[in-house]
């Protein structure tokens, strides 16, 4: 059939269509028709075929299971507006320029730390030249080499305990929260309070932080 005609459509198949009717095909493959019998819909989701509100919860748990950082966001270690914070910020949905500008906002948009790349929240705490200062401050009390990953998401799901020894583990999980609540304390003393960027400041308030 791929690539042939049908004699109710005056073009061919593109291969998504193709596709589609291979899978029909598939599907009522080796199915008898009883001749007699009314037709009636089942739900699939179930064994006995009638719908239930579980079945279709438990369909949608399995099949759009997200992976997700709870682990180190919710974490007693850490203060809970911090892990708040984060569980914001894993889910894109902190107030950054690019979010007003989705909004409708017609802003310049730039980031306020190095003032050159346009601010996301993963250039923000991930990428930005000045928040890289500070992570290379965490690698080097750590010992740990590691390539940062694109997004704040990816970054928590690879931000593992097995980087450190046990002892360190702890402080290790924690840090990262930290180092994301640091910069963007000192993200909004720059926005909201007129103040210049200080690394040393900065540097002071996230070991401050994470000792405290
Ligand atoms: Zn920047």
């Amino acid at each position: 059939m791929r690539g042939g005609w049908i004699p109710c459509f005056s073009r061919p198949f593109n291969d998504w269509e193709v596709e589609v009717v291979e899978r029909l095909l598939l599907t009522l493959q080796g199915k008898k028709l009883v001749a007699g019998l009314e037709d009636k819909v089942l739900w699939n989701a179930s064994k006995n075929g009638i719908f239930f509100v579980k079945s279709l919860y438990n369909t949608l748990d399995s099949s759009c299971a997200v992976l997700f950082p709870w682990s180190i966001i919710w974490s007693s270690c850490v203060p809970t507006k911090v892990g708040f914070f984060a569980w914001e910020v894993s889910w894109g949905k902190v107030l950054t320029q690019d979010q007003l500008k989705r909004r409708g906002w017609i802003l310049a948009n730039r980031c306020f730390l190095c003032c050159d790349e346009e601010k996301t929240i993963n250039h923000i705490l991930v990428h930005c030249p000045k928040t890289r200062i500070l992570w290379d401050l965490v690698f080097s009390l750590f010992g740990v080499n590691w390539v940062l990953p694109l997004t704040v998401r990816d970054t928590l799901l690879g931000w593992s305990a097995s980087f450190v020894d046990k002892k360190h583990g702890k402080t290790w999980r924690t840090a990262l929260l930290c180092l994301f609540w640091t910069v963007w304390k000192e993200r909004n003393r720059i926005v909201f309070d007129n103040e210049v960027l200080s690394i040393q400041r900065m540097k002071n308030s996230f070991v401050c932080n994470l000792f405290s």
